[in-house]
């Protein structure tokens, strides 16, 4: 069966083209992204089947789908794509964009982890796994959730008590500050 793409539905292709830099209409639907992803088994709407409801123009049912905040962004489909299309990169468009289309969502936490884990890495240039962990516990309202593993791992100096800046975070910081103004045209 043939698939016929409207000028329509090419718009959101060519949103998240101009967003990402990624062109999904090149996606020929091999399944190569599907076959080795990792949280595919739990995902309504596949790897490829996002690219084609994309092409599709289908916004809605990819926020229904859940498939944006399900990915581990592991980057498996990306190294597997024959089109060297970066289907990681597409999600993360959609995961931008979400903020202001109020998407649906059926894991309601996964974007304000996001949220929180962008902030931390723009203010220190790095994760700063506690900040990370306590912030969403509070998040949670369970904010004691992990402290039986806080002790063993600070003893042994996996996670820092004190966040660390890497040398790069005035330079990242600048970044942000020059995209956000981009974003606001
Ligand atoms: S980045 Fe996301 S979609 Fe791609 S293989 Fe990993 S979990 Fe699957
Ligand atoms: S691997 Fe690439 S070309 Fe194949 S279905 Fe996935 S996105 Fe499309």
């Amino acid at each position: 069966m043939s698939v016929v793409f409207s000028k329509e539905n090419l718009k959101l292709a060519r949103k998240i083209q101009s967003l990402t830099g990624e062109n999904v209409m090149l996606c020929y639907q091999c399944k190569k992204c599907t076959l080795g992803c990792p949280s595919a088994y739990t995902m309504k709407m596949k790897p490829h089947e996002l690219m084609r409801a994309i092409q599709l123009g289908l916004e809605e049912e990819i926020s229904w789908s859940g498939t944006l905040w399900i990915c581990l962004s592991c980057e498996t489909c990306n190294t597997r794509c024959p089109q060297d299309i970066n289907i990681l990169r597409v999600i993360d468009g959609f995961r931008e964009m979400s903020k202001d289309m109020n998407y649906y969502n059926p894991q309601p936490f996964i974007p304000a982890l996001h949220r929180i884990f962008m902030a931390l890495v723009e203010r220190f240039g790095k994760i700063y796994e506690l900040g990370l962990a306590l912030a969403i516990n509070l998040r949670m309202l369970t904010p004691f959730k992990d402290i039986d593993m806080a002790y063993p791992m600070l003893s042994r100096g996996k996670l820092k008590l004190l966040p660390h800046k890497s040398r790069g975070a005035k330079e990242l910081q600048q970044v942000m500050a020059r995209i956000r103004k981009i974003e606001k045209g």
